[in-house]
């Protein structure tokens, strides 16, 4: 059966690039003659029904903003079966038939769950910076995320190397290192530190014995945020104590890396992904993510891109390595 009217949502953390995906979901609806209802604050607005129709207006000049319009939150209660029921009662009085979720892991599981649960077809679209989804290439908002990275590490490196010193700077990614590691490569920086490596080998040793410092007035390693890697921070004391020759400084980037307007790819990513969910809703997909891989725009099941850790591109270590000697 065809669907008539379609539900959007952005939820779990924000990234650049939503408000784009939210855009081309909307017009992409509204030209196959669907009506669509914005839902704000993910689940929780679902739960506290907090729910507009959207025409194509409500998505004018925002293809260039970063966060989301539609807001976002985390939902306890979509945790419970109480919550999600009550989430379908909302949906069936809004006549919603079918759902569209941006968002990271923690909002694709509760999608999957919630399909699963009520047999409800839900696409969901990969909104993180962390490009820890498995199944697609790139991630909304990972590009912007990079760059944003490699223009606060060229000013951090201004600052390094009229001092002769090394910095450990905090890159976001959850458990995972395509932040850190590509923010390395991009912005020039000696190491990274990233959680795939972490538990094979001690990064921080083998970039000292290695004399990573012999050559250069000052040193910068990016460092991914993990409970595996220690952060900055961890790794910075570590220093301290086994390396004290090294005048040794931290810098966390923080929330400053989910801001800002989207790039050029990560827009045109998300015009393409947000027309494709509607796609896959036409072509009665249901309970599978966006990706896209090799530039093709891919369907993968919640399953798949959920469960899996999706790997590093070793080939990147190398790259990092020779070309910081
Ligand atoms: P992200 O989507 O960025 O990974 P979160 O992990 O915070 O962000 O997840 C966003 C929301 O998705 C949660 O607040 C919750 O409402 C929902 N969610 C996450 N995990 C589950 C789960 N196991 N069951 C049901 N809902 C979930």
């Amino acid at each position: 059966m065809a669907v008539k009217c379609i539900g959007i949502l952005t939820s779990g953390g924000d990234a650049p690039g939503m408000n784009a995906a939210i855009r081309a979901v909307t017009r992409s609806a509204i030209y196959n003659g669907m009506k669509v209802k914005g839902i704000y604050r993910g689940y929780k607005g679902l739960l506290l029904d907090e729910i507009e129709e959207f025409k194509t207006q409500n998505v004018s000049n925002i293809i260039q903003r970063g966060g989301t319009i539609l807001k976002t939150a985390r939902c306890a209660e979509f945790k419970t079966p109480e919550g999600r029921k009550e989430a379908y009662e909302r949906l069936k009085e809004h006549g919603i038939e079918a759902l569209v979720a941006i968002g990271g892991d923690g909002t694709l599981t509760g999608a999957r769950i919630f399909a699963q649960e009520y047999d409800y077809p839900i696409v969901g679209l990969p909104g993180t910076i962390d490009n820890d989804l498995y199944g697609t290439d790139v991630t909304i908002g990972y590009d912007t995320a990079l760059n944003t990275i490699m223009e606060c590490v060229d000013k951090i490196r201004d600052t390094a190397t009229s001092h002769d010193r090394l910095f450990f700077i905090e890159v976001m990614g959850r458990d995972a290192g395509f932040l850190a590691l590509n923010g390395a490569i991009a912005s020039g920086a000696e190491a990274a530190i990233i959680p795939e490596i972490s538990l094979e080998k001690d990064q921080l040793a083998e970039m000292i014995e290695t004399g990573f410092r012999k050559s250069k007035n000052s040193s910068i390693v990016l460092v991914a945020e993990s409970e595996v890697t220690g952060g900055a921070m961890g790794v910075a004391e570590r220093v301290k104590k086994e390396y004290p020759q090294f005048d040794v400084r931290v810098s966390i980037l923080g929330h400053l890396q989910r801001g800002g307007s989207p790039t050029a790819q990560d827009r045109i990513l998300a015009t393409r992904m947000g027309i494709a969910a509607i796609d896959a809703l036409l072509e009665d997909q249901r309970n599978v993510m966006i990706g896209i891989q090799n530039d093709q725009l891919v369907y993968v099941p919640f399953s798949k891109a959920i469960k899996n850790d999706k790997p590093i591109n070793r080939d990147l270590l190398d790259t990092l390595r020779i070309s910081s000697i």
